[in-house]
């Protein structure tokens, strides 16, 4: 069951489907789409309705993509374009030159940002940047009715481009003040990975400049919520849920949200944090991640060997990675997932045997840190292909070819067999190649 869903009547109202390319599951952890439906229906002209890959039709009202006026399609993962023929059933034309009526298809989200041009072909209009900024005049475009007026509009745009009247885009758009635009769960729903949870946003962009992350690239400048409009966030979900998820990079850094979590566990609200860099975490974070009761963790440790690690821009060593795990060791928390990348440029059989080692050294670290013997160490590697992406600086560093990346994860998959207590999972090489090739296409 839903709670927070609004249903509209559809007579005399202007109609935009939101649309997340993928199951529901997956979908509605993404706050991208809770903040669209919030921001559009905060409209009373206008009805926004939810689309997955697997929803047959609106989750509202069961309606059909092309009878809506204007659909929002909202990309996080470029391998999610695979999708597209699919959610349109046939019933819209595939290619943009063959659609000559609404509904007007528009692309926007964190892969269409990074590189805008793949999917204009397919797309009518494509949004550069964050969507929170161009809501005024999406909403405006969409009462225009005609598919050529809503163009028309859109393309007055400086962050938008309609292929058909201007190719190109003058910014990409970004919230000056993310304050006034709180983001959260305004849908809890348990069918889908976080459904225990209230998500809140707490910061935007990334203050580090990894050289082959496109966080930055894609939502600089870095912008950290005020303590007041993410309590604001947080209080809208408490009647709801008890466990509050936040959202955003580098948060342990910030002494107020360090100061607010506390403020929640004490009241017995159980706070999870999505992400956090292995060098945040000091003695004090590492106690208030366990206070907060989160028990598992995960780092991104990308490479085990220390210099590779500081050649792609992740400059943490091996020593300030250890210090890490004994912090959270002794704070109870020995369930730890350690995230790789394999097929980094340059790296050699050394680079990998290095991740296999440092794993082993974490768990020994886990081991002999750990708060209780009872404690039992859960260490889990998780190799990633890298994929380099448009924008960043390794963007022209070479894909490293499917059949060298399946040796190399097999390789690290004896590695880590034989040392014992550490268990392996890797993203499918042919998956990451997919991904290559969407990120860094062309309409031609
Ligand atoms: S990898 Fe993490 S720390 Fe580095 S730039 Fe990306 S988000 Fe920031």
């Amino acid at each position: 069951m839903e709670i927070g869903v609004i249903q509209k009547g559809w007579k005399g109202r202007t109609h935009i489907g939101i649309v997340y390319p993928n199951d529901y599951y997956i979908g509605m952890s993404n706050l991208a789409i809770h903040a669209l439906y919030d921001l559009i229906n905060a409209d009373e002209t206008i009805v926004a309705e939810r689309i997955f890959l697997d929803s047959n039709g609106s989750i509202e009202s069961k309606r059909r993509l092309h009878e809506f006026d204007l659909i929002l399609f909202s990309f996080s993962f470029e391998t999610d374009y695979l999708n597209i023929p699919a959610l349109l059933r046939g019933e819209t034309p595939l290619l943009r030159k063959e659609r000559s009526k609404t509904p007007v298809l528009m692309a926007g989200g964190a892969a269409v940002t990074l590189n805008p041009y793949a999917l204009s072909e397919i797309f009518d209009c494509i949004a550069v940047g964050e969507a929170e900024c161009m809501i005024e005049e999406i909403k405006a475009a969409a009462r225009e009715g005609s598919r050529d007026d809503i163009l028309r509009r859109l393309a007055q745009h400086p962050s938008i481009i309609v292929p058909d009247i201007k190719e190109g885009y003058k910014e990409r758009a970004w919230a000056r003040d993310i304050d006034t635009i709180p983001i959260s769960t305004v849908i809890w729903s348990e069918k889908t990975e976080f459904g225990h949870m209230h998500l809140v946003e707490a910061s935007r962009g990334c203050p580090f400049r990894c050289r082959f992350c496109a966080t930055p690239c894609i939502y600089s400048p870095y912008r950290a919520r005020g303590r007041e409009a993410l309590e604001k966030a947080i209080a809208r979900g408490l009647k709801v849920r008890r466990q509050i998820g936040i959202i955003g990079s580098d948060i342990l850094r910030h002494g107020e949200y360090i100061e607010l979590a506390s403020s929640l566990a004490r009241e017995g609200i159980g706070v999870s944090f999505s992400s956090i860099r292995v060098d945040g975490i000091t003695r004090e974070t590492a106690h208030l991640i366990a206070e907060c009761g989160q028990n598992r963790i995960a780092l991104g440790i990308e490479a085990g060997r220390e210099e590779m690690r500081y050649k792609i821009g992740k400059r943490i060593s091996n020593e300030k990675i250890l210090e890490a795990v004994r912090n959270l060791a002794e704070e109870g928390i020995t369930r730890l997932k350690l995230y790789f990348m394999i097929g980094l440029p340059e790296e050699d059989e050394e680079d990998i045997a290095e991740i296999a080692r440092l794993s082993v050294t974490i768990r020994e670290w886990v081991l002999k840190y750990r708060r209780s013997s009872e404690m039992v160490p859960e260490i889990s590697v998780v190799a990633t292909p890298f994929v380099p992406k448009k924008g960043t600086p390794l963007e022209d560093a070479p894909f490293c070819s499917m059949s060298t990346l399946k040796k190399k994860l097999s390789f690290l998959r004896h590695l880590v067999a034989k040392i014992g207590g550490v268990t392996i999972s890797g993203e499918a090489p042919k998956k990451a190649y997919l991904e290559y090739l969407l990120s860094n296409g062309r309409p031609d």
